[in-house]
């Protein structure tokens, strides 16, 4: 029987649960100084020193981040709706109006001229994601910014390590978000970073973790609870040090893809970013979801279609918009296995695969 080939596999080792135990007979299990820690280190190894902000989930990060930044109702947040829920979902819960605009069908992230026509009075700021790990076009959204007096905030969940013109994502925005969920390109279990480089974001974030408080019980604002725990934090630390070595890897996987797939298009990079594969997405213009179904079925290949239903179309936002870019990648867009964990032996196997299906349905 042939072995199944997934389409993520979370890496998890001796060192994370010899982590996790250290942390445990400690007895310090809540948010201390393994935190503290993972935010600094987290900083150096991906952010050039932006202060990181660590908190339960990659979500909670990016309403929290909002929120720092002074989103809130009557303000509209441009958005991407060719993304996890997340995105917009975080812009909602600030009581502020997610606005969704059309992807760049190339790099499927946000299209700068689609935002700038969505643009109006009401506009604060525009939340590019870098989806798949590829860094969205800062340079645009930056001028666009700065013409229209208009915040930026990155959604980097799915960008760990990315760079454009040699410049880290997570150090564009007023505050960035990853996200350190499992299928992601390093996980905690659950949890999310938020980079920021102003000390008032900073401070506000800090604040809103932990219920407005900075001394115990001297609560300056009102607060969640979003803290991280140790536990979490010695997972991420130990993860920390693998995860350049894991994108070395996801890029070598994601050329010998580009090099060997025959008849299907294969993610193009734009000139000067460096995309970390965190999906390596081709296009499958008819019966993306029968293509999908012959790889699990007749070649024991996984893959995933991210995403499905546009997030304007979800019942959650319930608006009928013409995206017509966002509803083709919808459509057509299949992630194939590109994790760390795959043998040059799996990476044949997928080769073989996908040109043959890709012939039979030409
Ligand atoms: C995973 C993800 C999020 C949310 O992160 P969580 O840690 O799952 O809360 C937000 N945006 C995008 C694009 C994501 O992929």
């Amino acid at each position: 029987m042939t072995e199944f080939i997934p389409a993520a596999k979370p890496i998890i080792g001796a060192e994370e649960r010899a982590a996790v135990d250290a942390v445990l007979a400690s007895g310090m299990l809540a948010q201390g100084a393994e935190v503290a820690a993972f935010e600094q280190e987290f900083s150096s190894v991906l952010l050039d020193g932006r202060a990181v902000v660590a908190v339960n989930s990659g979500t909670a990060g990016q309403h929290l981040g909002l929120l720092a930044a002074g989103v809130g109702p009557g303000d509209e947040v441009i958005v991407p709706s060719f993304t996890f829920a997340a995105t917009a979902n975080s812009v909602a819960l600030t009581g502020a109006t997610p606005v969704f605009a059309d992807i760049d069908p190339d790099t499927f992230c946000l299209d700068p001229a689609d935002v700038e026509a969505k643009l109006t009075e009401r506009t604060v700021g525009i939340m590019p994601v870098h989806l798949y790990g590829h860094p969205a076009d800062m340079v645009a959204f930056e001028r666009l910014a700065e013409a229209h007096d208009l915040a930026v905030f990155e959604d980097a969940a799915q960008a760990h390590g990315a760079s454009l013109h040699g410049r880290r994502v997570g150090t564009f925005g007023r505050f960035a978000m990853f996200s350190l969920y499992p299928t992601k390109n390093m996980t905690s279990g659950e949890g999310g970073m938020v980079s920021t480089g102003e000390a008032e974001v900073e401070r506000m974030l800090r604040l809103l973790r932990n219920q407005g408080m900075e001394r115990q019980y001297e609560n300056e604002i009102v607060g969640f609870n979003a803290r991280m725990t140790n536990l979490h934090a010695a997972i991420g630390r130990v993860q920390l040090t693998k995860v350049e070595g894991w994108t070395e890897t996801r890029r070598r996987n994601a050329a010998f893809l580009d090099r060997h797939l025959e008849g299907v298009a294969t993610p193009p990079v734009a000139a000067g970013a460096e995309h970390v594969y965190h999906q390596y997405t081709i296009r499958v213009p008819e019966d993306r979801d029968g293509f999908a179904t012959a790889l699990r079925e007749e070649y024991a290949i996984g893959s995933g279609v991210y995403y499905p239903i546009p997030n304007h179309r979800l019942p959650s936002f319930g608006l009928e918009l013409d995206l017509p870019e966002t509803e083709r990648a919808a459509r057509e867009a299949l992630s194939l296995p590109v994790h760390p964990s795959l043998g040059d032996d799996e990476l044949e196997r997928i080769v073989t695969a996908v040109n043959t299906l890709a012939k039979a349905g030409s």
